[in-house]
């Protein structure tokens, strides 16, 4: 199995350099260049680890059965996780409807991107291994709030590591900053920086590419890497949730094997829904994507246009982890599915950066349509959902979760499609508390513990263990610096 670049198809490369490298040194991502198909009777009976070991192995097969194994094994362990399975369906049918919720936020951090970042550190430096000789991965996250903390998590003490993350002093809420402050862990470092995400983002852009500090790094025998969300080693686990979500509904005889499905994702950068579509290539039966947004709607508009158009107010929102303009997996998505037509996809990603927009020829419009729906949801609707959602269904859900179910209420009265359903729920509410109490009309206290256990009372819900354990924790970071101050912060914590 090789890699290839959405923008270079003379690049082939294996599964390890792809993973190691990040993204293509044109500034294409890697895609693998065959989907292989997975057979659903022999992972019917897998646990979760079974399922991830079974669709990992299609993919990366230039490492062996064991590394593979010790991956999936250490990420998935029972005791890092609330249940003993890391992706819980919870179905809500007892109204006749078909309506599943995969919970994918019972991990470390309580959101969904633990699914990838429990495992990623561990594909990383086994692919660096592979490729780098033995060099320590200096990884530079630049974060809006749940990606720092799943990343720090992941990596804490992961030998051959080291990560420091980096986040806008206001932009995160005060429960995510208590989850990065308190971290633990002794290849870990956190720093808010004096502005906003865009421009932590750039700055630790800047840095990737500073020569002074490259050089030093090499002296040093380290290399920077990234953990971020265009890494095939990101997106690659969470292809298996889709598949585990689909077998567990079958073992519950809720869906007929071989029947249809659908799949619902709150989205942002493209990388959930991304998965979903790639267990279509591979064999499961999904009928519709359907990808939901809040006000920050370019994807709605795109799918149903084909007009990629990011001039546009930017919004923030209550579903902050979808506060988002440019989703940049949505690159691979029209790879695939434009005829890997690296040529034409370069000129709309060059159209993008130049001009701020693109319009996909009509065949690929065509081929997005048959595939997806796209809907969007604002501030106000998303708290109406969660109100409802608790009187109706006595099912408690977070932000980003709401504006799927939203989404889905919308297509279910325009198409009359009664499909089994998925919706991927993405967050515990209990991250995002002061939000949800607004569905309650709730008097808000000040402080973040205070409000997650007025939330649990008066919804008689349980706050995580991972949220109540913050409250006793130390904060270890009190790192602050101007934007221009990162590089310089960088070199003096990893010592070069
Ligand atoms: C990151 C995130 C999303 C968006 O996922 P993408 O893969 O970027 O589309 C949605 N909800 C939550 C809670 C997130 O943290």
């Amino acid at each position: 199995m090789k890699y290839t670049s959405t923008r270079n198809p003379e690049l082939h490369v294996t599964a390890a350099q792809a993973i190691a490298q990040g993204i293509s040194e044109e500034g294409g991502l890697f895609v693998p260049e065959s989907f292989p198909a997975a057979d659903l009777n022999e992972m019917l009976h897998l646990d979760y680890i079974g399922r991830a070991k079974y669709v990992l192995s299609r993919f990366l097969t230039d490492f062996t059965e064991e590394e593979i194994a010790e991956c999936a094994e250490l990420a998935y362990a029972a005791e890092k996780f609330e249940f003993d399975t890391p992706a819980k369906v919870v179905s809500l049918d007892s109204h006749g409807e078909n309506k599943h919720i995969l919970e994918l936020w019972h991990g470390p951090t309580c959101a969904f991107k633990d699914m990838a970042l429990q495992i990623l550190p561990h594909l990383l430096t086994k692919s660096l291994k592979k490729t780098a000789d033995g060099k320590t991965a200096v990884i530079l996250v630049a974060t809006s709030g749940d990606t720092g903390k799943a990343a720090l998590e992941g990596f804490k003490d992961v030998p051959g590591t080291e990560m420091i993350v980096f986040y806008p002093e206001n932009g995160v809420s005060p429960m995510q900053k208590r989850q990065m402050n308190t971290q633990e862990g002794g290849n870990v470092c956190v720093c808010a920086i004096e502005g906003n995400f865009d421009d932590a983002q750039t700055g630790v852009k800047k840095i990737f590419t500073d020569e002074a500090v490259k050089a030093a790094l090499k002296k040093n025998n380290k290399m920077f890497s990234s953990a971020n969300s265009i890494n095939w080693g990101r997106l690659l686990p969470q292809i298996v949730y889709y598949f585990s979500a689909y077998l567990d509904l079958v073992n519950a005889g809720k869906v007929e094997l071989g029947d249809a499905i659908n799949v619902v994702v709150p989205t942002g950068n493209f990388g959930n829904i991304l998965a979903a579509y790639y267990a279509k290539q591979m064999g499961l039966p999904v009928k519709k994507f359907i990808c939901a947004s809040n006000s920050n709607n370019i994807l709605t508009d795109f799918i149903r246009t084909g007009v990629y158009d990011k001039k546009r107010e930017f919004h923030t929102t209550i579903s902050p982890s979808m506060d988002i303009l440019v989703s940049s997996n949505l690159e691979r998505l029209l790879y695939h599915l434009c005829g890997k037509d690296s040529e034409k996809l370069t000129s709309w990603m060059n159209a993008l950066a130049t001009g701020g927009n693109y319009t996909v020829d009509a065949d690929t419009a065509d081929a997005v349509t048959e595939l997806f729906y796209g809907g969007c949801c604002d501030d106000r609707q998303t708290v109406e959902t969660i109100r409802r959602v608790f009187c109706e269904d006595d099912y408690l859900c977070d932000t980003h979760t709401a504006v799927a179910m939203h989404v889905y209420g919308t297509y279910c009265r325009e198409t009359g499609d009664e499909t089994p359903t998925v919706i991927v729920s993405t967050a515990s509410p209990y991250k995002f508390s002061d939000s949800v109490l607004n569905a309650f009309n709730a008097d808000k206290p000040e402080d973040e513990f205070e409000e997650a256990a007025l939330l649990s009372e008066m919804t008689g819900t349980e706050i995580p263990l991972p949220i109540l354990a913050l409250q006793g924790k130390a904060v270890r970071f009190n790192n602050l610096c101007a934007a221009d101050e990162m590089p310089g912060f960088v070199m003096k914590t990893i010592g070069v």
